[in-house]
């Protein structure tokens, strides 16, 4: 016999809300039974009705607001709720930099077994948590435990994504906004992969959504199918489209199910009609069932096949594929933290893993005897190289391949970095990478990372192989979203 639940599907229940999941989700209990809430903030009091119930969770719908938090606020973009991109437009800006803060540190401390430096999970609001990271940067935390800066956030935490992803669907009604038969494109319906059509993204640079706007309409124009992911059948699957924001250039990317797009001098025409700042069209070849965005192969349909964007006074030729960080003016303040914690003084050898198209490797390249760069995709390595002498950088090289295979050889081949710098995806580092980090001893370890999980799992082998986290510093990449991404120093014991 199972044993019974203290609440039931269709339950309606009263909660305090205790926390934030790292999926913006309120938390809250019932006779010791956890139930997630959307929409519901940390101090709130609600009542809830039971959607669903695991063994030892469920989820439940907010029915009314009891108590609101001090850090509610009313979302401005009209379709927050029904849209998947953002979750934490309901909570203050401050208080998302305070969370995402507080969520680095419950990761280091729960994950990682770190001790951090002025906090406890007693600290329990903003002003205590940030006074303390003051007090603790006063003596370097050598054995006071890890500082955690505050998040650096933005000024105008608004408009300021440099790349929009639009999958592309057909509206079947007027339901989905558009008439029947027409191209909708937007964003994917809160947990669910039913695409509804968006005009705005308060986000995405206005040129991004009006390029979007333009594409969608220059297609319904033109005519082409869109694809539909349930039958494998139609043409276009997603518009992606780049904006440079110190260069102004645009590049729109149409991909599509396969090589062939009807009546491409119109789309062409259309496009570089429409948008004069689009210095680069080009199509991407996805044929695959899958909800990856870009396939194997690319081509280039009209203009150049990269366009050009600057980072502190370094240029850089941005590829369709390649990683280029989403969010200049933070990108800015992520790299000075990673240069900062480098900790150069022009003569040392430096490894940059998992480098993109080379932009924090050309940044540290200013300040060091040599960067070595290493990626994983071709295209971006090859951008890298265009960068480092499009910019007359010779002290930096570059390898395609992955950097726990790459970093070993160069291990044989006897080079020794000072400092390695890591900035893996959200898996964070393949052990075989820490492994060798470990056998070739740099003085500092630089980790920039997206995901505070594995970012706490990698530390916690790095620790046990003799480095100690001194310092992290939380930026605010991602406004109103919950991601966190913070850079983290290591030295040497
Ligand atoms: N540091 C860069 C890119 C960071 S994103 C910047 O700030 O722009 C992470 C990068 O890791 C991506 O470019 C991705 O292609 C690359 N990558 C993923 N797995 C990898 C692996 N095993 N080895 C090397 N690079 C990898």
């Amino acid at each position: 016999m199972k044993p019974a639940l203290p609440v039931g599907k269709n339950d309606t229940v009263t909660l305090d809300i205790i926390g934030l999941t790292h999926e913006g989700e309120g938390v809250g209990r019932v006779d010791g039974f956890t139930l997630f809430v959307q929409g519901a903030l940390p101090g709130e009091k609600v009542t809830a009705k039971v959607l669903k119930t695991k063994k030892t969770y469920g989820y439940a719908k907010q029915l009314e607001l009891l108590q609101a938090s001090p850090d509610r606020v009313e979302a401005p973009c009209p379709i927050y709720k029904q849209c998947g991109g953002c979750q934490l437009q309901h909570m203050s800006y401050e208080g998302q930099l305070a969370w995402k803060r507080q969520h680095v540190i419950d990761s280091l401390e729960r994950i990682g077994k770190l001790t951090v430096a002025g906090s406890s999970r007693a600290v329990e609001s903003r002003e205590t948590a940030e006074s303390g990271a003051a007090a603790a940067s006063e003596d370097h935390g050598s054995r006071a435990g890890v500082i955690v800066h505050p998040t650096i956030g933005m000024d105008e935490p608004w408009r300021y994504r440099n790349k929009a992803q639009v999958p592309i669907g057909m509206a079947m009604a007027d339901l989905d906004g558009g008439a029947a038969g027409s191209l909708i494109g937007g964003f994917y319906a809160r947990g669910s992969h039913r695409i509804v059509d968006m005009d705005a993204c308060l986000i995405q640079h206005e040129n991004n959504d009006s390029a979007v706007r333009q594409v969608k309409a220059i297609g319904n124009r033109v005519g082409i199918s869109a694809y539909d992911e349930a039958t494998g059948r139609g043409i276009l699957r997603h518009v992606v489209v780049r904006t440079g924001f110190v260069t102004g250039e645009m590049m729109v990317v149409l991909v599509t199910n396969g090589p062939r797009i009807p009546r491409l001098e119109d789309w062409i025409q259309g496009i570089r009609e429409a948008l004069p700042a689009v210095t680069s069209i080009v199509q991407n070849i996805n044929k695959r069932q899958t909800n990856v965005i870009f396939g194997d192969e690319t081509r280039t349909l009209w203009g150049s096949d990269v366009i050009y964007d600057e980072l502190d006074g370094i240029r850089f030729a941005i590829s369709a594929r390649s990683f280029y960080q989403v969010n200049p003016a933070q990108t800015l303040r992520l790299y000075q933290s990673a240069v900062d914690y480098a900790g150069l003084t022009g003569s040392e050898n430096v490894i940059d893993a998992y480098c993109g198209i080379g932009t924090i490797s050309l940044f540290l390249a200013r300040r060091a005897g040599h960067v070595y760069g290493v990626e994983i995709v071709p295209e971006a390595i090859e951008d890298a190289k265009r960068n480092a002498s499009l910019n007359g950088i010779e002290n930096a090289s570059f390898e395609a391949g992955a950097a726990e295979v790459v970093i070993p050889r160069w291990r044989s081949e006897g080079i020794k970095p000072d400092v390695i710098v890591v900035d893996p995806p959200r898996k964070g580092c393949d052990e075989q990478l820490l492994d060798t980090i470990l056998e070739m001893k740099p003085e500092r370890v630089v980790y920039v990372s997206c995901n505070p999980a594995t970012l706490a799992r990698d530390l916690q082998v790095l620790e046990a192989g003799g480095y100690r986290t001194v310092e992290v510093q939380p930026v605010d990449m991602f406004p109103h979203t919950v991601h966190v991404e913070s850079v983290i120093l290591m030295i040497r014991k």
